[in-house]
């Protein structure tokens, strides 16, 4: 019997219950799955959340890996008393989700809808817009997310520039890597998707800068990390015209104060961190496979590189 504790927020408990013990009863695996273990030396691995309460990892010594039901560790993969595996959410409901909001807003930015939408003003206001062949978008960050991002783009027929820290080779899309390549991308793009995760080496990346490369008017769709964007820069290249438009779903603070310049700016659209969520039936397949592997002494899936910080 394996003792699986389960530490997220108050009221994911009673949403992943029961996919979780679906899963684990589909591959025969015999687990206590509890959202507390009044002892943490039972416990044998941890499904986590992390806007859930548990910090400090250390009382839980027997433990062999924590799952994360995120995509995105920044939370924890700096965490001192975390020491043994950490695997990252990788699923085909957290991708499908991605995949439509990123595409909706490039082609609400392409097609330029909220003129058409927010001016019903009696004016027969004739604007056609390029097709998307016309039209540049990057994808900054090819994982699970990005690259399904810069396909579907690419079979809507857009010019697809996609970076990544390693070189990526993918069908319709011209792929990016290092610094020149950043830049290179950047200077080309009328809309830039920010898929990367939060690591020292991606805070800040569209800053006043790597802002100023973009040609005039480019529009931002951030579904990444708020801490991704310079905050102060992007709101000044918004208000110069630099950047034509922002949709921004994630932030610095979340959720984003009542008082923040983006709520207040017609530029730019606020998603509450809705661009896409973790699904509890495809995910605790992802949760249960990978137990049941590391329990076959096979490895497990979407481990984080530590060292890289994601
Ligand atoms: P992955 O880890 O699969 O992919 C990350 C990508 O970013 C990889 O292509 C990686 O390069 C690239 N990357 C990482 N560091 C750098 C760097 N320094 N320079 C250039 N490229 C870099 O992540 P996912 O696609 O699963 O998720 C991406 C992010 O999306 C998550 O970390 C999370 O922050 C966010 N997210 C947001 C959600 C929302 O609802 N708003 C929902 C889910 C996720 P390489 O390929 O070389 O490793």
């Amino acid at each position: 019997m394996l003792n699986v504790l389960f530490s997220a927020r108050d009221g994911l408990w009673g949403v992943y219950e029961e996919p979780l013990r679906k899963a684990f009863a589909s591959r025969n695996l015999s687990i206590n799955l509890q959202p507390d273990f009044s002892d943490p030396e039972l416990v044998h691995y941890i499904v986590y959340g992390p806007t859930g309460p548990l910090q400090d990892f250390t009382p839980y010594s027997n433990a062999k890996a924590v799952l994360n039901l995120w995509a995105g560790v920044e939370r924890l993969v700096k965490n001192p008393t975390l020491t043994i595996p950490l695997t990252r959410m990788v699923d085909t409901g957290l991708r499908e989700g991605m995949v439509e909001y990123v595409t909706a807003h490039v082609l609400r930015h392409h097609l330029d809808t909220d003129r058409q939408v927010l001016n019903q003003n009696g004016v027969w206001d004739v604007v056609i817009p390029p097709l998307a062949r016309d039209r540049t978008v990057a994808v900054l960050g090819l994982g699970a997310l990005g690259e399904a991002c810069a396909r579907q783009l690419a079979t809507l027929n857009f010019n697809v520039l996609g970076w990544s820290r390693r070189q990526k080779k993918l069908d319709g899309v011209s792929c990016f890597c290092g610094e020149d390549g950043l830049r290179e991308v950047l200077s080309k793009s009328d809309i830039v998707v920010l898929l990367l995760p939060l690591t020292d080496g991606t805070a800040n990346i569209l800053n006043a800068d790597t802002l100023a490369l973009l040609p005039e008017g480019a529009a931002i769709v951030n579904p990444g990390r708020g801490a991704l964007i310079d905050d102060d820069a992007l709101l000044a290249a918004l208000g110069s015209g630099q950047v034509g438009a922002a949709t921004l779903d994630v932030f610095r603070q979340e959720p984003l104060p009542a008082e923040h310049p983006y709520w207040h700016n017609p530029k730019v659209t606020v998603t509450p961190h809705i661009a896409s969520e973790t699904r509890p039936e495809t995910a605790s397949e992802i949760i249960a496979d990978n137990i049941h592997r590391n329990e076959n002494g096979e490895p497990m899936r979407f481990l984080v590189d530590r060292s890289a910080g994601y």
